[in-house]
């Protein structure tokens, strides 16, 4: 699908650059990593696995281009925390230690490199607890570092939050799916089929703060919570480029 993607002026990748290009864009102040983390999980019957590694790494790639040359992006985490999707055929789930552990050897490497800025761009909701927990761990081993996390559907989703009809969204739906329509469109089924709806559960989210482990297979036969039919690529669009514009105000001073 699609014409192949142009970055303009420049966008600065480490899996594109030779170790010396690297070493003088480090000298010229270069000194943010974009770390994009994703998964390969199931995403209903509209979404291929890659759909949180595509959105991710395209996000974080565009995000390069904007603070060029600030900063730079390295290659995605394909793989992340999903153990609550394993119900679905095809899902590859890390143990959160695995994926912790994956995350502070690439920082650490990065700092014996000089690097002291990290920003991880997150495509995926079962990684946040570890986010939280590996960059406390690192803050403490390095104070010398700045590092956050931050998840791009957060950041942008009021530019259409009131649009949208779906009683229930959150997975594999119409939020999802418009900005997998912008950001990645290889991760999109382009005959769009059988709208999901969360099937009702007695372990929901209710009137105080407790949480419960649940598969996905408990809320949704089809694997998707929200309606992927309804997804507009302007709605991706809408979405990424007020999450970009936010991120490049707070990161481009850091
Ligand atoms: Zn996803």
């Amino acid at each position: 699908m699609g014409e192949e993607i142009r970055w303009e002026p420049r966008a600065l990748t480490l899996d594109r650059l030779s170790w010396e290009e690297f070493r003088d864009y480090l000298a010229d102040g270069t000194d943010l990593a974009l770390i994009p983390v994703g998964s390969t999980e199931q995403h209903g019957p509209n979404g291929s696995f890659a759909v949180d590694a595509g959105r991710a790494e395209i996000f974080a790639r565009k995000l390069a281009e904007r603070l060029y040359p600030k900063a730079f992006s390295v290659p995605v985490f394909s793989y992340g925390v999903s153990p609550h999707h394993l119900h679905f055929p095809g899902t590859l789930s890390l143990r959160p230690e695995t994926f912790m552990m994956l995350l502070r050897d690439v920082i650490d490497s990065l700092y014996q490199h000089g690097v002291r800025k990290y920003f991880i761009i997150n495509g995926h909701g079962g990684n946040a607890p570890a986010l939280t927990l590996t960059l406390g761990e690192l803050k403490r081993d390095y104070p010398d570092i700045k590092a956050g996390w931050a998840s791009f559907t957060a950041l942008g989703l009021d530019a259409v939050r009131d649009q949208v009809t779906s009683r229930v969204y959150g997975h594999a739906c119409e939020i999802e799916m418009s900005q997998a329509m912008y950001l990645a469109p290889w991760t999109v089924k382009e005959a769009r089929s059988a709208g999901a709806v969360c099937a009702s559960t007695n372990k929901g989210p209710g009137a105080f703060p407790i949480h419960w482990a649940q598969g996905f297979e408990e809320m949704t036969e089809n694997g998707a919570l929200g309606d992927a039919r309804n997804a507009r690529w302007d709605w991706g669009r809408d979405m990424v480029e007020l999450a970009l514009d936010r991120l490049t105000e707070e990161l481009e001073n850091l």
